[in-house]
């Protein structure tokens, strides 16, 4: 497994991190457990998880899984979404950062988090007051780095010359959505957080699933699948757009032995600005075949032929 540091920071993560929307949503105390212990046999460094994940069950199963291993990885999570009726249980006013990082903490069973992330902006509080609460949490030691999550890129650029004229400490990752059917991140986002020094921790990889290959043109997602129990919300990942970029992009793998879903993943493992895939996983073997793809480098030959596959039908 290869480690990278997240951003200009010195935190090292696993380059195959583990996404946990799953836990409490689509899979139970149990197989969660089973999956963040082969994540861990394999390596694995780095869980996402956030507040509002599973009802707030995410949380509480991850840590429950990891136990006493807590301290060898880095837990993520992420505050914003609502937790409770009304509007001091959402957003990111000090006065909710300061509830929502204790029960985080607790419902994860741990002391402290390691990359506390703003979920969403939030455009009715200022970016200071949530910089100052969270620069707050880290002198406490609640928190021990600061991240975002679907910012624009003047959004990153405004929380970062906050934090320099104010003396916080600066964000260190933003995470977005960003995969080979998605790539609108590469306009703006990229090169502020480039500029800006954050590393881009990529959601959907796996386009949820559909760039596993599993999901076939002209035919029912399979049973049991994200796609499936997603129904509507499901059919609109299952176009013909995709399906055609999918054609390709197995085309491309074949030629090389590997699989899609190796290209995936290997795809954006290619990227230095990229320190950790969090692919999310529903089984263990999930976590194997996701954790392997991450060993995968494309060249600067076989990254510009993928241009050609991806950003063509853009
Ligand atoms: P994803 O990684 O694109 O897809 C994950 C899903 O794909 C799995 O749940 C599984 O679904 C399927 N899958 C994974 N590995 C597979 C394999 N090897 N073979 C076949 N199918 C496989 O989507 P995601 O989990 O939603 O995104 C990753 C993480 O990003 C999340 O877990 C979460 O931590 C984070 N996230 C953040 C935001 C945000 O707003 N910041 C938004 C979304 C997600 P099935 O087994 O159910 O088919």
């Amino acid at each position: 497994m290869e480690y990278r540091n997240v951003g200009r920071s010195g935190l090292p993560v696993s380059v195959a991190g583990l996404g946990c929307n799953n836990f409490g949503m689509r899979i139970d105390k149990e197989q969660t457990a089973a999956v963040v212990h082969r994540a861990l046999e394999l390596g694995v460094t780095l869980f996402d998880t956030a507040d509002i994940y599973g009802g707030t069950r995410s949380e509480e199963f991850l840590g429950a899984a990891l136990g006493d291993r807590r301290k060898n990885v880095v837990v993520a999570t992420k505050f914003v979404g609502p937790v409770g009726e009304g509007p001091l249980n959402r957003g990111a006013s000090r006065r909710h950062v300061f509830d929502a990082v204790e029960n985080s903490l607790r419902r994860l069973g741990t002391d402290w988090i390691d990359l506390y992330q703003i979920h969403f902006p939030d455009v009715t509080t200022p970016i200071e007051e949530t910089l100052r609460a969270l620069d707050d949490l880290v002198k406490q030691g609640k928190v021990r780095y600061i991240g975002c999550s679907n910012f624009a890129a003047w959004q990153v650029v405004e929380a970062q010359w906050t934090a320099r004229t104010e003396h916080f400490v600066p964000l260190i990752s933003a995470q977005s959505e960003y995969n080979l059917l998605n790539r609108r991140i590469e306009r703006e986002l990229v090169p502020a957080c480039q500029e800006y020094e954050l590393g881009i921790l990529p959601y959907f990889p796996l386009a949820s699933g559909f760039l596993s290959g599993k999901y076939r043109p002209g035919e029912k997602p399979p049973e049991g699948t994200r796609l499936a129990a997603w129904g509507p919300r499901g059919e609109e990942v299952l176009s013909e757009r995709n399906f055609a970029i999918l054609g390709a992009l197995e085309q491309f793998a074949e030629a090389r032995g590997k699989t899609v879903l190796d290209v995936a993943i290997g795809w954006l493992a290619s990227h230095p600005y990229v320190p950790s895939v969090i692919a999310g996983a529903t089984k263990p073997e999930q976590v194997e075949e996701n954790v392997k793809a991450a060993e995968w480098r494309l060249t600067p030959e076989e990254v510009s032929e993928i241009d050609g596959i991806t950003s063509r039908r853009d």
